[in-house]
């Protein structure tokens, strides 16, 4: 064994947990290579979030049956969310996969491997953290308790379990040794965290601590749900110098009606108070949201009630999703996916082309203003960072900038980025984002 491919597909989790796998296979010797057909070990990480993730998955599935034939040798690895507890079904339809792991569950393969290698299994569980970019994942909480309707979250990932607290600052000071200048602390729910641990622990008390961490420059959190988006929580993104003001807070539908048979527990004028306190307690908070399209009985009514609120909350990032059924969740069970495609389309393009206005108008706002961005490495060309409210910024300069914390000034704008000439570089203390004046 001495190479292998990772493909992932789906959420920010799943990339997480590739990035774990494959920094513990970088440490036991394996090379990565860039096709399956090149590798010694190949391991699809799966998402069945949407129909389309999953079409994908059995799309590569299929394509590695003649990879394994040609060389039996080969080790295949399916892993992630489309690996339930009960594996036979999978296991019948894709007889040359050798492995089926649960997401997170990557010991099988690890032991797998030690035993072909000779290396002791026990000792490369323990390599399993993130890898060293300058911006990398690290997983909190995993599973979900909410049960949202339309949500197999729940089901693949199991119920929540928060890492310990030292555990995972323990995991953020050896990253930050290794070179890493800003952490994204994980999560379905990531508000969520530390409330099956000893009661006394949430997400605030975790940015603190992480807030702590020297040679760590920043610090973001990802994703939120409403209902447990504290105060505390959000005193401490406003208070804490290294948590940057950003915050994925998903809604997705405006209706209450619909919101209700998502099962969400908060209503319209809920969500629309809740985001009034952060915008009021955090200055220069940028806010993304996760919204769905189409869901089971949704008019052309209540669809207006989401458009209504992209349009007034004027968010700076918009994930929209069209909704299909996922086999095993509660909608799939008793609510009939009764919107036409072509209609679900349509209110998707509605929502895509409200938001590139809304976020055209919000970026034009930053031309001529200075912004503060960390350096994660280059692209066409150009060194590519994000300002502490996540905005993509590009900019040219000739010297590696790889790592720094700089300052541009914004001269070019545009709904995915911004262009930025450089005016002050090093390690610039960490700041709020710095204003137009
Ligand atoms: S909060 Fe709802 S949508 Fe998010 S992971 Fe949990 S069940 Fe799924």
């Amino acid at each position: 064994m001495q190479s292998y491919y990772v493909w992932t597909v789906g959420c920010q989790m799943n990339k997480a947990d590739s990035d774990r796998l494959e920094s513990a296979l970088g440490q036991m010797g394996l090379d990565p290579k860039d096709a399956p057909k090149d590798a010694d070990v190949i391991v699809l990480n799966s998402c069945v979030v949407r129909e389309s993730a999953e079409d994908r998955v059995v799309g590569m599935l299929t394509s590695l049956k003649p990879v394994k034939q040609q060389d039996p040798d080969k080790v295949i690895a399916l892993m992630g969310c489309m690996v339930g507890p009960q594996t036979s079904r999978l296991t019948e339809r894709y007889p040359y996969v050798d492995l089926f792991m649960p997401p997170q569950k990557f010991g099988p393969l690890i032991d797998l491997l030690g035993e072909r290698m000779g290396i002791d299994p026990e000792g490369c569980i323990g390599l399993l953290t993130a890898s060293a970019d300058i911006a990398t994942y690290v997983p909190i909480i995993h599973g979900c308790n909410k049960f949202c309707t339309f949500c197999i979250i729940p089901y693949r990932r199991g119920r929540e379990v928060s890492r310990p607290l030292v555990e995972i600052v323990g995991e953020v000071q050896g990253l930050a040794r290794r070179g890493v200048r800003e952490v994204t602390l994980l999560g379905q729910n990531v508000d969520s965290y530390g409330h099956d641990l000893d009661g006394n622990t949430d997400l605030g008390d975790l940015l603190s601590a992480v807030n702590d961490v020297e040679e760590l420059d920043r610090v973001r959190f990802l994703t939120s749900h409403p209902n447990d988006m504290s105060d505390h929580i959000i005193d401490k993104i406003a208070g804490l110098d290294k948590v940057c003001e950003h915050v994925n807070l998903p809604f997705q539908a405006g209706d209450d009606t619909v919101l209700e048979s998502m099962r969400r527990g908060y209503t319209n004028e809920q969500y629309r108070k809740l985001v009034d306190k952060i915008r009021d307690r955090i200055p220069g908070v940028s806010l993304a949201t996760d919204l769905i399209v189409g869901f089971c009985g949704e008019s052309q009514e209540q669809f207006e009630r989401t458009v209504e609120l992209v349009r007034d909350i004027r968010f700076d990032k918009v994930h929209s999703a069209v909704y299909s059924t996922r086999p095993g969740t509660i909608a799939s069970r008793g609510m009939q996916d009764d919107v036409l495609p072509e209609e679900k389309q349509r209110r998707f393009r509605v929502i895509e082309q409200l938001q590139e206005q809304v976020v055209t108008e919000i970026n034009a706002d930053l031309a001529g203003t200075r912004q503060e961005m960390l350096v994660e490495g280059r692209r066409r060309g150009r060194w590519f960072g994000r300002t502490r409210n996540d905005k993509l910024v590009f900019f040219d300069d000739d010297r590696d900038r790889r790592g720094e914390l700089v300052e541009v000034l914004v001269d070019q704008t545009g709904p995915w980025s911004l262009r930025g000439t450089l005016v002050e570089s090093g390690r610039l203390a960490t700041t709020a984002v710095a204003s137009a004046d």
